[in-house]
């Protein structure tokens, strides 16, 4: 058997499963055993207090973090088994950040050509073609030639996410994409990210819009503590929470 097929396992038909996921800084112990499955097409919003770790568990997902215990796969792969081809199963994973990350030298278009280029080896025009759909698909087909420098927040937001479905990814994960946004500006991040969700990609998105996870999350999980204290459909979480820590945290929030 080669390495990569220990490393898959196809048979649970999973978009992500994360078993008893652990994580330490130190001393620190930020994830104290996760469990999550999302179906693929699933939407997953991770809610809870800033340090409760949300930005830490999308972060093993796609291994930015290496994590102390448990598995992660994705698609059947294991990312966490020692013998996995970590930038081939990395490849299934776009993220979005609270800030965007944008290649500043580089105009829109490059900012989506270059790793489609050097990472999946595709020529200039097909790279360039995959770019131009994604850009139409965010609203910024006019904005191929600017600089990121030239674009408000929001405009910048949509072409980090354009950037990453120029990859081809299975799932998405978002950090807090529209944390940093002026107010007037998020709700266009939104609603391409609820378009996105509607296309049925999976996606996993850490956010303190409750509005937006109560419309498009399929599941809403509140973190604290490291550890998932509530789950369930966003009306239940949101709407009707059971637990004191989450009651506690929408009291602030909402
Ligand atoms: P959240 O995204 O929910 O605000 P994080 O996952 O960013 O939480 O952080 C959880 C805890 O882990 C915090 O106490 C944070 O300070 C700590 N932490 C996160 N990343 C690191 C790191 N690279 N080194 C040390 N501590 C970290
Ligand atoms: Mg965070």
């Amino acid at each position: 058997m080669t390495a990569q097929t220990q490393a898959q396992d196809p048979d649970t038909g999973l978009a992500v499963e994360i078993t008893g996921l652990t994580k330490s800084f130190g001393s620190l112990q930020v994830l104290r055993g996760i469990d999550l499955a999302v179906r693929p097409g699933e939407v997953v919003c991770i809610i809870g207090p800033s340090g409760s770790g949300k930005s830490t568990l999308l972060r093993c997902v796609n291994l930015l973090e290496e994590p102390n215990g448990g598995t992660v796969r994705v698609h059947g792969t294991e990312l966490t088994h020692p013998d996995v081809d970590i930038d081939a199963a990395r490849r299934q994973i776009g993220m979005v950040f609270q800030s965007f990350n944008l290649f500043a030298h580089l105009n829109v278009l490059n900012n989506l050509t270059v790793a489609q280029r050097k990472v999946l080896r595709r020529g200039q025009a097909e790279a360039e073609q995959v770019a131009r759909a994604n850009l139409a698909k965010v609203g910024l087909a006019e904005k191929a030639g600017a600089m990121p420098a030239q674009l408000s927040g929001g405009q910048q937001q949509r072409v980090a996410i354009a950037r990453a479905l120029s990859m081809d990814p299975k799932v998405m994960l978002f950090d807090e994409p529209t944390s940093a946004l002026d107010p007037e500006l998020v709700g266009d991040v939104l609603g391409v990210m609820r378009q996105l969700a509607d296309e049925g990609m999976t996606m996993l998105v850490v956010t303190h819009e409750m509005q937006f996870a109560r419309d498009v999350a399929d599941r809403v999980l509140f973190m604290d503590g490291g550890v998932v204290v509530e789950e369930g459909p966003a009306a239940q979480v949101i709407g009707d929470p059971q637990h004191e820590r989450t009651k506690s945290f929408l009291s602030r929030v909402l």
